[in-house]
Order: C-alpha cells, then sequence, then structure tokens
C-alpha cells in the first residue's frame, strides 16, 4: 500500500517556511493502484466534464457549502489540467475521476490520486471559504496530476513519485502561463535544501523522510534536468525523459521496476543520465553544493522572489529548463511586475 505517514511533528516545526512546506506536500498522500473508494452520490452533487485532447477529466463536486461556484472550481480543474497536458505534450491518461470535497476552512486541503483499470481517479478537498485567488495560485491539483503521468514503482521508490511531482508541477504552470517564473525559481531555491542527505543518511532507496521522500525526489529530477541539458547542450531536458516514459505506456495505470523505467528515460533523450544518477543516490548519501549551482543558473534570492542574472555561464539552461520547447507565455493576470 503506497501510503506514507510522516510524523505530526513536523507540523511544530519552528519556522514558518518549514511549516508551510510539510503543508505543501503533507496533503498529498497518494495511494497509486488501490481500487478506488466508492461512494454513493449525493442528491446535491454536481458533475462536469472537461475534455482536453482525447482525455476527459470527470468532475463531481460533493454537497457541500463553498463560497466558489462550479464554474470557479471547473476554471481550477482546466489551469491543472493544461498545465500537465503542455507539460507533457498531452494529458497522461484517458480518463481521470475527480472529486471535490467541500471541507470545513480556507484553501485547497489535501488530495490523493489512485490509478484505475482506464486512468485515474482523484480526491481533493477544498475549504469552504475558499476564493477564487486561492484556487488560481493552487498547486496541489496540478501535483495530484503529475502522479498520472508515472508508472506506479516499488514502495522503496517512493520518493520518485513525489519528486517528480514536487519537481514538475511549478515548471507545468509556469509553461501554461499560470505561475510567474521567478516565483518558481525562488521556491526552488527556497525549497530544494530539504532533500539534501542528514547525517545518518543512506540513500533515496533507504531513507524515507519526508525532505528525502519530496524533496529528494525532486533533488534526483532537478539534478537530471541540468545533466541532461548539459550533455546535449540544452537540447533536450528531463521534459523529453519523462514524455518518453509516458509514450511507452508508463502511466499510473501500469506497475513498473524503476531501472526499467529509467532505461527508457535515458533512451528518449540518448544520454545516459538517468541510470547513472540513480546508482549514485539510491544507496547512499549524494551530496550537492546547491548554492554553486544556483549561482551558476543565475538565479538569485530577492525577497521574497527571484532575480535571474543573464551573465551567469547557465542562464541559458536556466531558461531551457523553465520553458523547455515552449515560448515563455505572458505573465499570469494580476501578477506583479518581477525584477
Ligand atoms: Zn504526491
Amino acid at each position: 500500500m503506497k501510503v506514507l505517514a510522516f510524523p505530526d511533528s513536523r507540523r511544530n516545526a519552528t519556522r514558518r517556511m518549514h511549516f508551510l512546506n510539510y503543508i505543501r506536500v503533507a496533503g498529498c498522500v497518494c495511494a497509486l493502484l488501490l481500487p478506488v473508494p466508492q461512494k454513493n452520490s449525493s442528491a446535491d452533487e454536481v458533475t462536469s466534464t472537461y475534455s482536453i485532447g482525447n482525455s476527459r477529466v470527470a468532475v463531481s463536486v460533493e454537497a457541500g457549502t463553498l463560497r466558489v461556484s462550479t464554474e470557479d472550481l471547473m476554471q481550477w480543474v482546466r489551469w491543472a489540467s493544461d498545465s500537465v497536458a503542455v507539460y507533457y505534450g498531452r494529458f497522461p491518461v484517458p480518463i481521470v475521476r475527480l472529486r471535490i470535497i467541500p471541507a470545513p476552512g480556507n484553501g485547497v486541503r489535501g488530495g490523493r490520486t489512485f490509478g484505475a483499470s482506464d486512468g485515474g481517479s482523484i480526491r481533493i478537498h477544498v475549504g469552504s471559504s475558499t476564493t477564487m485567488a486561492d484556487l488560481q495560485s493552487d498547486w496541489m491539483l496540478t501535483h495530484e496530476m503529475v502522479h498520472l503521468a508515472f508508472p506506479s514503482v516499488a514502495d522503496q521508490h517512493h520518493w520518485i513519485e513525489e519528486g517528480i511531482s514536487t519537481y514538475i508541477e511549478p515548471i507545468a504552470r509556469v509553461r501554461a502561463g499560470h505561475m510567474d517564473a521567478h516565483e518558481m525559481w525562488f521556491e526552488l531555491v527556497r525549497d530544494l535544501h530539504q532533500g539534501l542527505p542528514e547525517p545518518g543518511d543512506e540513500g533515496l532507496d533507504n531513507t524515507h523522510t519526508w525532505g528525502r521522500t519530496y524533496w529528494g525526489g525532486a533533488l534526483f529530477c532537478f539534478l537530471a534536468d541540468v545533466e541532461i541539458h548539459k550533455q546535449t547542450n540544452d537540447r533536450k531536458g528531463l521534459d523529453d525523459a519523462l514524455r518518453g516514459i509516458l509514450n511507452s505506456g508508463g502511466d499510473i495505470r501500469r506497475e513498473e521496476e524503476l531501472t526499467d523505467v529509467l532505461r527508457i528515460g535515458d533512451q528518449a533523450t540518448g544520454v545516459s543520465v538517468l541510470l547513472p544518477l540513480y546508482e549514485k543516490m539510491k544507496d547512499k548519501p549524494y551530496d550537492v553544493d546547491l548554492p554553486a549551482m544556483w549561482k551558476e543558473l543565475g538565479v538569485e534570492r530577492a525577497g521574497d522572489t527571484a532575480r535571474f542574472v543573464d551573465s551567469a555561464p547557465l542562464a541559458k539552461m536556466r531558461d531551457a529548463i523553465t520553458y523547455g520547447d515552449t515560448p515563455a507565455p505572458m505573465p499570469p493576470p494580476g501578477s506583479a511586475a518581477r525584477p
């Protein structure tokens, strides 16, 4: 059963940033390839469908009190679906059943993704006082939908499933024009260090802490992305590897060996990066000088945003990682001008 629980003591972290980060990922406790829970429909339940390419997102909203309208919720569903489709070149599965469950409080409050024979199923809680602005800035639904685009692997590799969702979600939203690139890089610089090994670490396959699962997995993705770009002179990136995996049939409906999946990703880019990096990180601490990497990529923290240094040696790679083949979109409506 692919459910990882993390101790509630994490919620008591003294730094607000850590608290927010815990909330950011703890809501997603993924239970892949489990039977989809059945529930009787409520008389007041609302259902709608969003068609995207050859795929369908079948949305049901359970009865309950919500400040936002069904139209607002469907707009949110479109933003997340489009972000994932832009990143992967298509929506990952033929059909996903999305169940929106009203809950007390504010904001999107936790989701779960399940595999199903014809696609997938997502259950996500939305607080009763959630506003349209909350939905516009939400990351969680996109995170859940990214899970649809990778096969289920053994429990010891859960870090790759969460790492991909954690790393890809903001990039996908930037590429679809739903997040500002400076915000994306600011958050990566702020948060990625939480994936670094701590004393006693035994590698990603053997260290099942919250930090190593979500951000350690994201660190693997980031390092792979940089290395693929380096070895291909920015012609290929992690997006090509992940699209190759998806297009080989590797979505949430399949159970696969991780090494087989990574081999397919390497074949898609034509360079051997994912498997060798996995060998380095799977069973031992693999330390990384992140400040040096931010400097090379030309990303500096500036208050609560990031500043780009275009004279940095890897500034071109930074843009290639951010946008891939997608033209840089206009900033999202209402976003402040960035330096
Ligand atoms: Zn997740």
